[in-house]
């Protein structure tokens, strides 16, 4: 396989999902409907995504053997991410998302345990090749600390660093002065924002305030509304794709791996905006996270 050009550090799940026709209440047994389980978790979600659009990917990750996480780490070449930087202990057991859906999707109870995922060590990171990237890329399902220590590495060699800060997590405003282009969605950029003493605020005026703390770029994403970009040249609104949204969990995922995948190919900011706004409205018109991820001809096409 050709050198990445973008390596995302970030956890792997098994997503373990029933539906059933309401939540149970404590204590009490339901009879569901239906059982799936799928590749989940920030990390893979993203690095699968940035393949699917055809970026030479890499993840660093830590997925646990016991519990078949070998199964795992092969659906993740499948899908032509290069693994090489994953950690496979033997004696641990990979990250799970339990996912409890009630009728109709109408609601959700998930309890996650992040397993191999809470234990990357300094270590690994200290081991990872990242000469030649173009981009590192991380999100907030790793220790901190780790997080910090692989973009302090980043940028000594002149490689960017793009954080999606989700889920919030207290502390993570220290990752702030790392960060080249920070990713948000509107909650997370409020929480980030009252975290440092902010008020409540529009969209604009969160990006502008995260923005004064480090990254040279924040984008918070709007769900349906699209998205608000701030760089040097100003303020960005870009409306999403009107589609028939039947499955937004994951389209942040979508989103990130769609951008980091542009920028690495060195589309302007508008195009690459306009791209990462095509595949994530691809991803939300059909069911599933990793599922439902475009395919580059995909978005191609619907950029015509
Ligand atoms: P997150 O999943 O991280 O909460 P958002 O909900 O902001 O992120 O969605 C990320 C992106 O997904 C948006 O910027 C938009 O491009 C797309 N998106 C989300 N919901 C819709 C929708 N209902 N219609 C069209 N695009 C959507």
């Amino acid at each position: 396989m050709t050198a990445p050009e973008i390596l995302v550090l970030g956890s792997v799940n098994r997503d373990l999902i029933v539906h059933a026709p309401r939540l149970p209440l404590p204590g009490e047994t339901l009879r569901g409907q239906r059982f799936g389980s799928c590749l989940g978790g920030k990390g893979a979600n993203q690095s699968v995504a940035a393949a699917r659009l055809g970026a030479r990917v890499a993840l660093a990750a830590r997925v646990g053997l016991r519990e078949n996480g070998a199964a795992m780490v092969e659906q993740l070449k499948g899908e032509g991410v290069d693994t090489s930087a994953v950690a496979q202990p033997a004696d641990e057991v990979p990250g799970v998302a339990l996912i409890v859906v009630g009728a109709e999707d109408a609601e959700n109870q998930i309890v996650t345990v992040a397993g191999s995922n809470g234990t990357l060590p300094l270590a690994q990171i200290e081991a990872l090749e990242l000469t030649g990237l173009r981009w590192l890329v991380a999100q907030q399902e790793l220790p901190l600390e780790s997080i910090a220590r692989a973009f302090e590495r980043a940028r000594a060699l002149g490689v960017r660093t793009l954080l999606n800060a989700a889920p919030y997590r207290p502390g993570c405003e220290a990752l702030l002065p790392l960060v080249d282009v920070l990713v948000v969605n509107a909650l997370e950029a409020q929480a980030l924002v009252t975290t440092l003493g902010g008020g409540a605020a529009g969209p604009e005026s969160l990006a502008q305030a995260l923005r004064a703390k480090g990254p040279a770029a924040v984008l918070v994403s709007l769900g349906a509304q699209g998205l608000c970009w701030v760089d040097a040249d100003g303020v960005r609104l870009v409306s999403a794709r009107p589609v028939k949204a039947v499955d937004t969990v994951g389209a942040g995922d979508t989103l990130v791996g769609a951008l980091v995948t542009a920028l690495a190919e060195g589309q302007s900011i508008a195009e690459a905006l306009g791209f990462a706004q095509a595949a994530a409205a691809l991803a939300v018109s059909r069911t599933g996270v990793q599922d439902a991820m475009p395919h580059r001809g995909e978005v191609e096409q619907l950029l015509g």
